[in-house]
């Protein structure tokens, strides 16, 4: 699309981010909640449905949800209620779902974005609610019957409702990707979007720059990941646009997002929305959060991303990339402290981290926590470079893969083994420094009389008797000095 066309128009985003809280059990009953057991295994007369059978209410899912509250600063209801949304569908055995409609469990909040091609914001959050989750139908190509798997419905889910505020797909993906952080920090949700831990709906809309009222809106379901996200918001920017200037109208309809196409294609429109008929579930008492309860969960509130984002910048004097990439995970950020208690070099602790380390965590395939070695043992390494002990290519490319493979050893021990050890010492260097120029007569005359492209040739001999270990920097300060 033109740019020009683009740039008359504001984009205009609200998000919905379901995600699933990590606890073992439902949240009105005691099935388990794991994901990938074999269809219809984690079911019981309460998640089917049945009637004669009650709800009750998991504790654990109301704290889960408060902690998210905490930290987006949003304010928590102390009085709550369930209530019931009716519709039918066949992953539904109730014909309702128990969420919250009038007393969302936090109400408001904030959220800090920060795009790659934006600059950092707040996003205000409009509530945070709790819900249940849904069966799953499946169609399988070989059946003709749609199959229901029930292992789902009842799972507990926060629901985080943005204010409009968003204004780009790229301020839309670093929204969840937040979201994603903050409930892993917290680790009320395992952030995995590919087996639908957290998904994503998506209400966009555009409005001309100097509107006053914003434009009729479209929510599009079905994305599940980032990428999807991302894609999904253009192409409806990119639709939406068209359509207004060739006149036409924006029907405000429900939409899904098709992977294969990159495209987006009308479910519902409003007129045929659901009217779900809210009232209060009977079957719940309401639930109080006392001062106390409130007290012990905020005791148990990790370092957020954010505070150690700061902490970061201001303690450890890292540029704003580095502290943001550090505490991209909870446990990157902790593993950056341990070894900052190993060694005064924080930058260098950034680097091995942002380099070395991740390099290796990606091509294993493995988290922080499996990481091989211990911060102390990669504070080592890192004083052994900082004392010219070891060179720093040395470091990375022989010393480190080697104790990642062998981490009895001490650095020191694996570096001398390796025999990686440089020499640093004035009067050894000073010697074979000497030998070079002996019997090398006729280029050090010519050197002195201007030839200095030869301080290579000499600095290569230098190397080669000492097979490699001499210090660079200081052979190359000696052998300047004795060739005056
Ligand atoms: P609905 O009545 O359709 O449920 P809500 O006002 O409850 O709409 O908002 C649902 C979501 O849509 C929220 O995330 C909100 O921020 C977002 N939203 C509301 N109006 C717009 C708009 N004009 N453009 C984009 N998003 C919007
Ligand atoms: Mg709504």
């Amino acid at each position: 699309m033109d740019k020009s066309i683009r740039d008359k128009y504001t984009v205009v985003i609200g998000l919905e981010v379901h995600a699933q809280l990590a606890t073992s059990t439902k949240i009105y009953n005691s099935d388990a909640t794991n994901f990938g057991n074999s269809p219809n295994t984690n079911i019981s007369v309460i998640t089917l449905g049945h009637p004669g059978t009650l709800p009750k209410l998991n504790k654990k899912v109301v704290e889960y949800a408060i902690k998210m509250g905490l930290a987006c600063r949003s304010e928590i209801s102390r009085e709550m209620i369930f209530d019931r949304k009716n519709y039918f569908y066949p992953d539904l055995p109730k014909g309702y779902q128990i969420t919250q409609d009038r007393t969302p469990i936090c109400v408001g909040g904030k959220v800090w974005v920060s795009p790659r091609n934006g600059e950092e914001r707040e996003i205000r959050l409009n509530r945070i609610h709790i819900e249940e989750d849904a069966g799953k139908s499946i169609h399988l190509p070989e059946e003709t019957d749609t199959l229901v798997d029930f292992n789902r419905a009842g799972v507990p889910l926060i629901e985080i409702v943005t204010e409009p505020d968003l204004r780009s797909s790229d301020e839309a993906h670093s929204f969840l990707n937040e979201v994603r952080k903050l409930v892993k920090y917290l680790d009320i949700c395992d952030g995995n979007m590919e087996e639908g831990s957290l998904r994503c709906d998506a209400n966009i809309s555009v409005m001309l720059k100097d509107a006053k009222e914003y434009g009729k809106k479209v929510e599009v379901k079905n994305m599940n990941s980032m990428r999807n996200l991302q894609h999904a918001i253009e192409h409806e920017i990119e639709r939406q646009i068209t359509a207004l200037e060739a006149g036409e109208e924006i029907l405000s309809e429900t939409r899904t997002f098709d992977v294969a196409t990159g495209t987006t294609s009308g479910m519902r429109t409003k007129e045929e929305l659901n009217d779900y008929r809210y009232f209060p579930d009977p079957d719940l008492s309401p639930v109080h959060v006392s001062e106390e309860w409130l007290a012990q969960i905020e005791a148990t509130m990790p370092a957020l991303p954010r505070e150690l984002y700061e902490a970061f910048i201001k303690d450890y004097d890292l540029p704003a990339y580095d502290a943001q990439i550090l505490t991209d995970s909870k446990e990157i950020a902790t593993y950056f402290q341990q070894l900052c208690k190993n060694t005064n070099n924080y930058k260098a602790a950034s680097n091995w981290l942002m380099g070395p380390v991740k390099s290796v965590l990606n091509e294993q395939g493995i988290n922080m926590i499996d990481f091989p070695l211990h911060p102390q043992q990669l504070a080592e390494i890192i004083e052994l470079v900082d004392s010219n002990k070891v060179s720093h290519s040395a470091a990375s490319q022989q010393l480190f893969p080697e104790m990642l493979k062998n981490n009895e050893d001490s650095a020191l021990k694996l570096a001398e083994k390796l025999n990686l050890v440089q020499d640093s010492n004035e009067n050894s260097i000073g010697l074979i420094i000497d030998e070079v120029i002996a019997e090398n007569e006729k280029k050090v005359e010519e050197y002195r009389k201007g030839k200095k492209g030869l301080i290579g040739m000499f600095m290569g001999q230098v190397m080669n008797k000492s097979e490699g270990k001499a210090d660079p920097q200081l052979a190359n300060q000696l052998l300047r000095e004795k060739l005056k």
